[in-house]
């Protein structure tokens, strides 16, 4: 590991602007630089930050701060009342040590488990070493994405709490140098790799997540279906976050979301025009799983993920709306 150095700001202030690598629970980079992936000069902590409490905001949403430990967030009364899907999908992660570590701010920012872009031994990796080429697209790539990739990369998007905070349509709040601050809606926070695979969201340097803000949801039924290798502890191979509201057996909104098949958290606006103002059928969920798998191309070992992912989307479908 590389030396560097270490500060830990007790203001958001002298912490935002920042040219060091921001550092929270530590899940993703520590591991990334004790791989060599990930080798800042400088390390700005901060745990110190006053970012770790929810608060009920006046028109009924939430403001979660940065430094919110998944955990806590998953078990926070208003998110299991108000945000099932958030909670669902958060304790679906990781174990439940990572989750007592990993912060609200450090999940969205987690980078992709490609084995390619961690192993510093394979030099192809544009997303590690742009220019450098792509080893997974003719190397192992079962868990690789399906939709929103590149000629360029294919790498997954890793996260749970991401696809829930998707069809939750939250906003993440950042604050950068001189206290400018500005808000990203996080439909607009994840970049598609397309060229550029090592730029990854819409954060300028520099910039500090401060916050994420929920929107109030009232009325709605949510679920997050997450289908994996096993039962705990492992990445999906498919998942689906639905947020729905149904009336007289008719849905009358829905956002669907996918992971574990994007290069980001996967909104499905084609499959939530295939469900909006239907009737909440088998025959529709399958209509609108159809269409959210419409333009998938996958690669030499996960062709099985158009297929899983549809049933995943309808099941989800199904339970959201029972
Ligand atoms: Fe790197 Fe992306 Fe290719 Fe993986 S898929 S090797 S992260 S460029």
């Amino acid at each position: 590991m590389n030396n560097f150095s270490y500060s830990q700001p007790k203001t958001i202030e002298n912490a935002a602007g920042s040219s060091g690598r921001f550092i929270a629970g530590g899940t993703t980079l520590v591991d990334l630089m004790k791989l060599g992936v990930e080798t800042p000069s400088a390390l700005v902590d901060v745990n110190s930050l006053p970012l770790a409490q929810v608060e009920t905001l006046p028109n009924g949403g939430l403001l979660i701060g940065a430094m919110v430990r998944n955990s806590d967030l998953a078990n926070h009364s208003i998110i299991l009342k108000k945000y099932p899907v958030l909670s669902q999908a958060l304790l679906s992660g990781a174990s439940p040590q990572l989750r007592n570590m990993a912060t609200t701010g450090g999940n969205l920012l987690q980078r992709t488990r490609c084995p390619y872009f961690r192993d510093t031994a394979y030099t192809a990796c544009n997303k590690r070493n742009p220019g450098s080429g792509c080893a997974a697209m003719e190397g192992h790539n079962r868990m690789m994405a399906i939709l929103g990739t590149s000629n360029s990369c294919i790498a997954t998007h890793p996260s749970d709490m991401c696809v829930a905070l998707t069809a939750l349509d939250a906003v993440i709040h950042v604050e950068g140098a001189a206290g400018a601050r500005r808000t990203i809606a996080i439909g607009e926070f994840y970049k598609l790799p397309g060229d550029t695979p090592n730029i990854e969201n819409a954060l300028q340097p520099g910039e500090l997540i401060t916050h994420v803000e929920l929107p109030p949801q009232t009325g709605n039924k949510q679920v997050y279906l997450k289908l994996r290798d096993r039962a705990s502890y492992e990445f999906a191979l498919a998942s689906a976050a639905v947020v729905a509201k149904v009336e007289n057996g008719h849905v009358r909104s829905v956002r669907i979301v996918m992971g574990g098949v994007g290069t980001k958290p996967w909104r499905s606006h084609e499959a939530e025009a295939a469900m909006t103002g239907k009737a909440a059928s088998p025959a529709n969920f399958h209509i609108a799983a159809e269409a959210a798998l419409k333009g998938a191309k996958p690669h030499s070992e996960n062709a099985f993920k158009v297929e899983l992912a549809r049933r995943c989307v309808a099941r989800a479908l199904k339970m959201a709306t029972a």
